[in-house]
């Protein structure tokens, strides 16, 4: 039971507090009308019944019939026996018994976070175009010229608040609509469970019936070969009758793997639109945003070097805030940027080492098939200046090198050798398609 709920909390809770308080809970397992969850302290524990107990017995309640839910503190291991005095009666304490419900086959669920909004979203560069497109087919829903729609980018780009964005902003038009948010992977079990438990007409029926289907992180459907199918037909189905689908997955479609030819071939019918790690200044304003959202007064020369530091992920920018808060809260200090430098000493050494250089030159070089040396020579054919000029501008994206520390890493060339790549290949990827995904490629690979 707690497996399943979990399962939905995910669906509900953002995902940095869900693996914050939620997922290191142990719990019992054995039982299955009860849970009884295991917290490592007493702040966790009294942190999650004043946060989530309501939202978890209320999910308790939609799966099972009369569920109990206890949150026991865990001391040292798990105790196996579970009838001892004193134990039981700080279950007690602490036990919801919750009222039995009607039984109800296929209650409808639309899974929607209520919290992932097209409001709190930031609009920068690297995701206006995937807003905006939401945006329209939160208007007009199932309009031929975007359905599929199909968002794919890097993991913490915001494909998954983007997705609930677009189904929220469905139903504040038209609140009877039948909007189904499901993660792949969950869209799998339930068919397998269905299966097992001869319901798959119900299952069929239920995802036929739908005015949206958006489901999260495609990939996940890679050699399921049952799910595939079942996936096709509704497709089509939802597809015949004009009904939206949006997708998102990691990367474009032409490049999952073990995909059926027919499907992947589906997922490019309307539009795909890529999601691009957000540009400093976007990351500034995400990370402003979310203080703002969460009541953290953070300075913004803090959240500026916070946004130049964490490059490549919001989700890591906004874990990064959480621990900053977490940390301001416990020792009572204010955040400032030696108090953040220290918070976060783990992470920034971390990001430190996996970009350098001498890391990036290798990366360009292997991608244009070209040798590392060619990167610092003399050369001057245009096919290697133009990669050459792509290292320079990423290693001044990704790294905090200085222009001239940069230029005596191609070669001993001089700084304004390097400022002039940087500002050709930025405006190189306004007007040239394919220099523009050879970049965001590259950030891809440097920053998985
Ligand atoms: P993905 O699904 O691409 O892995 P998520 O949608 O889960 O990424 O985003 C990770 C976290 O970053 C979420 O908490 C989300 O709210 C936040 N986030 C991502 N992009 C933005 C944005 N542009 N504005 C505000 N928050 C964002
Ligand atoms: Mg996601």
């Amino acid at each position: 039971l707690w497996q399943d709920c979990l399962l939905q909390l995910q669906d509900q809770i953002p995902s940095s507090d869900f693996s914050t308080w939620l997922r290191p809970l142990q719990a019992d397992t054995d039982m299955p009308n009860c849970i009884v969850l295991y917290a490592s302290n007493m702040f966790v524990k009294s942190w999650v019944e004043n946060h989530y107990l309501n939202r978890i017995s209320k999910i308790a309640r939609e799966l099972s019939r009369n569920p109990e839910l206890v949150i026991k503190l865990q001391e040292g291991s798990k105790p196996a026996n579970r009838s001892q005095g004193v134990e039981t009666k700080a279950a007690e304490a602490v036990s919801q018994s919750v009222a039995p419900v009607q039984e109800n086959p296929l209650p409808f669920r639309s899974n929607l976070n209520p919290h992932h909004l097209f409001e709190n979203f930031v609009e920068g560069k690297s995701n206006q175009l995937a807003r905006a497109v939401g945006q329209k087919v939160a208007n007009r829903p199932g309009d031929k010229s975007a359905n599929p729609l199909f968002l794919y980018g890097g993991t913490g780009l915001g494909k998954t608040h983007l997705l609930h964005a677009v189904g929220n902003g469905m139903l504040a038009d038209n609140p009877n609509a039948r909007v189904v948010y499901i993660h792949a992977e969950r869209f799998v079990q339930e068919y397998v469970k269905a299966l097992k438990a001869e319901r798959i007409e119900n299952f069929k029926k239920f995802y036929r019936s739908l005015d949206a289907l958006l489901i999260d992180d495609i990939q996940f459907f890679a050699g399921k070969e049952g799910t595939q199918e079942e996936f096709f037909n509704t497709f089509n189905s939802l597809f015949e009758g004009e009904k939206q689908i949006i997708l998102t997955s990691d990367r474009y479609p032409r490049e999952i793997e073990k995909i059926d030819d027919r499907l992947r071939s589906r997922f490019s019918w309307g539009l795909s639109i890529p999601i691009e790690p957000p540009e400093l200044e976007t990351r500034v304003a995400i990370l402003m945003k979310k203080a703002e959202e969460k009541r953290i007064h953070l300075p913004e020369e803090v959240a500026f070097f916070i946004g130049q530091k964490l490059r490549t992920n919001v989700r890591e920018l906004e874990g990064a805030l959480n621990r900053v808060h977490a940390n301001a809260d416990f020792t009572g200090k204010s955040i400032t940027i030696d108090f953040v430098r220290e918070t976060l000493k783990d992470m920034l050494a971390l990001q430190d080492k996996l970009v350098t250089v001498e890391n990036i030159q290798k990366v360009v070089a292997e991608y244009y098939r070209i040798k590392v040396s060619d990167l610092k020579s003399k050369n001057r054919s245009r096919s290697i200046t133009r990669p050459r000029q792509l290292a320079m501008a990423l290693a001044k994206e990704l790294t905090n090198r200085s222009l001239p520390e940069i230029g005596r890493g191609f070669g001993d060339r001089d700084h304004t050798t390097v400022l002039h790549a940087c500002r050709t290949i930025a405006a190189l990827r306004e007007e040239d398609n394919n220099i523009q995904e050879d970049w965001s490629n590259l950030i891809r690979t440097l920053s998985a």
